[in-house]
């Protein structure tokens, strides 16, 4: 894994543009312009946040474009907390408080993230209503999203597991083509090598998944929802009611 991080946040100015991310778009327009975003391009496997230092850059990741939340032990063990597209920004945590996190971000699909300064965007939370309305909505369904992962990494089978994960990053990313290798999947879902292997080999040879060197493609999605745990469709019914919640409110 490449571990490039990202330069700090040095300036604001005009965004290149048009942000996609969902939380930005449901953000009242003048809120939006006070925080003078700026748009970045980021690449595969970059680290988007150096933990543990204090982060001074929020990161809203565009359509296409995905992160994978990561903790890391002392020992130098990771695994992933969640996964974060177009939908959310990270890290979550540094909205509501200021100091270190315990987390990093890894890209593990390619695009343009909307970098906001946490500083402004707390200000913006703590002063605005509707802002603060659209965080926590994003809120709650970030917290659903580690509740389900804490449940399905005690319960469900590694199959199930991958699957999901499979499902979801490709869903964020809106493409078949998935770049990650057994080895960062293993890392990823706190699986051994050798099982994520087994796994990956048994939906390849179901002919549901294409397995490469650095990369898998979905063949069969509907087939491999069928292999994912009831994760994955709790997760999509979570996410179909977080934007149903926006859209009403965006009407009202
Ligand atoms: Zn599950």
């Amino acid at each position: 894994m490449m571990n490039r991080e990202i330069a700090p946040y040095v300036a604001f100015g005009a965004p290149r543009s048009p942000s996609t991310n969902e939380v930005l778009l449901a953000l009242p327009p003048v809120v939006l312009s006070r925080l003078e975003t700026r748009i970045q391009r980021v690449r595969l496997h970059d680290v988007l946040l150096a933990m543990p230092s204090d982060p001074v850059t929020l990161y809203f990741p565009h359509r296409g474009t995905v992160l994978s939340l990561v903790c890391t032990t002392d020992t130098g063990s990771q695994l992933e907390v969640a996964l974060i597209g177009p939908e959310g920004f990270i890290s979550v945590e540094s909205l509501i408080r200021r100091g270190a996190i315990d987390s990093s971000a890894i890209v593990l699909a390619e695009g343009d993230v909307t970098c906001v300064s946490a500083m402004r965007l707390r200000a913006e939370f703590a002063s605005d209503s509707r802002t603060r309305t659209v965080l926590l909505d994003y809120l709650a369904l970030y917290v659903q999203h580690l509740t389900q992962n804490v449940v399905c990494s005690r319960i469900h089978s590694i199959e199930q597991r991958l699957s999901k994960w499979l499902l979801a990053l490709r869903d964020r990313a809106a493409d078949d083509g998935i770049h990650v290798s057994h080895d960062l999947l293993s890392k990823m879902l706190g699986i051994q090598r050798s099982s994520v292997t087994l796994a990956i080999g048994n939906l390849n040879a179901d002919g549901i998944v294409e397995r490469g060197r650095e990369s898998i493609r979905v063949i069969d999605a509907n087939a491999l929802a069928g292999r994912a745990c009831e994760c994955f469709e709790m997760m999509q019914r979570n996410l179909d009611q977080y934007r149903a919640q926006r859209t009403a409110r965006g009407a009202a």
